[in-house]
């Protein structure tokens, strides 16, 4: 996959103050109050930085955390990780394999197929609605 990379001042141009906090700083938006968490429509969910494509809607479900939270990535190469030893935890970070924004975390306590948990900020994704063909 060819990177994306692009200085941190244009990351700071691009993107809103919040998104590049999650995105750049690793931060992490409170739970319950981003825009995707209780979003249910079908589509695809995107790196809200570089627009790769990342989950399907069909992946999601409620976790109760207050973070869009995923059960499986669109493809396996769709999702890098990393391990996060910050807040005297140890943590898998989820990152965006093309741009390297940071998107969220990944914990063992998802749902079945995986079993997986992709704990995700809303202000890291963006979403595209499924196409229904006509109008
Ligand atoms: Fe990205």
């Amino acid at each position: 996959m060819e990177r994306t990379v692009k200085s941190e001042e244009e990351w700071r141009r691009e993107l809103s103050p919040e998104q590049y906090r999650v995105l750049r700083e690793k931060g992490t938006e409170r739970a319950f109050t981003g825009s995707l968490w209780d979003h249910h429509e079908e589509g695809v969910y995107t790196c809200a930085a570089c627009g790769l494509e990342l989950f399907a809607s069909d992946a999601k479900y409620d976790s109760g955390s207050g973070w869009p939270s995923f059960h499986s990535p669109l493809a396996p190469d769709r999702i890098d990780t990393d391990v996060d030893a910050s807040h005297g935890m140890v943590r898998t970070e989820a990152i965006c394999p093309r741009c390297g924004g940071h998107l969220g975390h990944v914990f063992p306590d998802g749902p079945p197929p995986t079993g997986t948990r992709y704990c995700v900020n809303s202000a890291s994704l963006a979403f595209r609605k499924k196409d229904t063909g006509g109008r």
